[in-house]
């Protein structure tokens, strides 16, 4: 399902390897407030998007910010590696709990793709680093379909992407 509209309000789980294009996607169609990105974060709590001692501290904001948002039915895009099931999860069941569709959108990008953008990039992620989560994306993708989302999208770099969402009939 590449070609269909997402419904939204929802709550966007993204998934894929760094450099696999996640936040320019969720750029390109959701408002900025409504993509939070631990990236962002981490440039928040840290010494910049890339400082990961942050980790913990960008994350719980994170998941604070998300359940803020979610708890009063707004959009809400979830921008980080996506990879950790039991996070996925939890975002799973937050968006439940509160009645927000549950979207999942993972990119499936070839890996020599993912690896050229990663090169050309400020800061690339370290190669075996990038190889092992170009690993785990693999087989989250194919987890997804079994885990209970409303709707599972992914994108492959020749597939069209998904047009921009639509406001739920009122
Ligand atoms: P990270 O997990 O590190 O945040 P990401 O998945 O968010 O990575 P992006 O920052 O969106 O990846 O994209 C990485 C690079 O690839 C950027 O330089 C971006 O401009 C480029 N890029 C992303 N999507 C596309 C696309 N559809 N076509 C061409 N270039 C793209
Ligand atoms: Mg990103």
């Amino acid at each position: 399902m590449t070609e269909q509209r997402l419904p939204d309000p929802a709550l966007v789980v993204l998934v894929g390897a760094s450099g696999s294009g996640k936040s320019t996607w969720a750029e390109q169609r959701y408002r900025a407030a409504e993509v939070v990105s631990s990236d962002a974060l981490r440039g928040v709590v840290g010494s910049g998007r890339h400082d990961l001692d942050a980790s913990t501290e960008a994350f719980a904001l994170l998941d604070q910010i998300v359940a803020g948002r979610v708890r009063r039915g707004l959009t809400t895009v979830v921008d980080t590696l996506g990879l950790d099931a039991d996070r996925r999860r939890g975002y799973l069941d937050l968006g439940r709990r509160h009645g927000l569709p549950t979207v999942v959108v993972a990119f499936d990008v070839p890996p020599a793709l993912c690896r050229q953008r990663n090169a050309v990039r400020d800061r690339p992620v370290p190669a075996p680093v990038l190889a092992q989560q170009l690993r785990t994306a693999r087989s989250v993708v194919d987890a997804l379909a079994g885990e209970g989302w409303d709707h599972v999208v992914v994108l492959t770099d020749d597939a069209p992407a998904p047009a921009a969402p639509e406001p739920a009939a009122t």
